[in-house]
């Protein structure tokens, strides 16, 4: 055990979020395992790439930086965006600027909960890493809500497909490069759809979604 890992695990009972070792953030063994189950497909006809399967030690990280304020744990998540990105067809092809990296939004509730805007974050952090190799994207936090939808959990793909109809807005100006939208987990894909209808209504090409998690329901 590094002595600094000794050290949070007396003062801070601080834990590894994948194994629960001693230690500051995630250990060298669960690091690696944040890519595990990467891949790529589509969401009703939209292109999506995720970084990680949900049911690994990302499932940990996630509710960890969310919920239980481990903001170290960002860097490492925000580092898995430029990798998804690239698998977006056609994006790597693009002229720079490539595109606008646009987060869906937050719940209001949710940033004060958690002092920060999570997906944000992870938007404003990943395009600059995506910039430095050779993909040129801004993020832009570009949608907003028209209303407040309900907690989507418990819900069933219909469901919250009806749940978040219309609820958000896209709040800038036609972008003149296309768009690719990012989420932190896509489970049926109602979010990042209904984000595709709000770019799209705002003038947006939206070129595919990335996100840290795919989530498979039984919904
Ligand atoms: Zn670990």
């Amino acid at each position: 055990m590094r002595a600094v890992d000794y050290l949070a695990d007396l003062v801070l009972g601080a834990q590894c979020p994948g194994c629960r070792s001693p230690g500051l953030g995630l250990c060298a063994e669960c690091l690696p395992l944040l890519r595990a189950g990467a891949g790529a497909g589509a969401v009703g006809g939209l292109p999506l790439a995720w970084a990680a399967d949900y049911r690994t030690v990302m499932r940990a990280a996630l509710i960890h930086a969310k919920e239980r304020h481990a903001l170290g744990l960002i860097p490492p998540l925000a580092r898995l965006i430029p990798d998804a990105l690239a698998e977006i067809p056609g994006l790597a092809a693009r002229p720079p600027p490539v595109a606008l990296l646009v987060p869906v939004p937050t719940a209001w509730a949710h940033i004060v909960e958690r002092g920060i805007d999570f997906t944000w974050e992870l938007g404003r952090r990943g395009a600059k890493l995506a910039a430095r190799q050779g993909l040129s994207l801004r993020a832009v936090r570009a949608l907003g809500f028209t209303r407040r939808p309900a907690d989507q959990a418990g819900l069933s793909a219909a469901e919250r497909r009806e749940n978040l109809r219309g609820a958000f807005r896209w709040r800038a100006p036609a972008p003149s490069v296309p768009v690719v939208l990012l989420d932190d987990v896509v489970t049926t894909g109602a979010t990042i759809l209904e984000a595709r209808r709000a770019a799209q209504a705002g003038g947006a090409q939206v070129l595919g979604a990335v996100s840290l998690a795919r989530r498979l329901s039984r919904a």
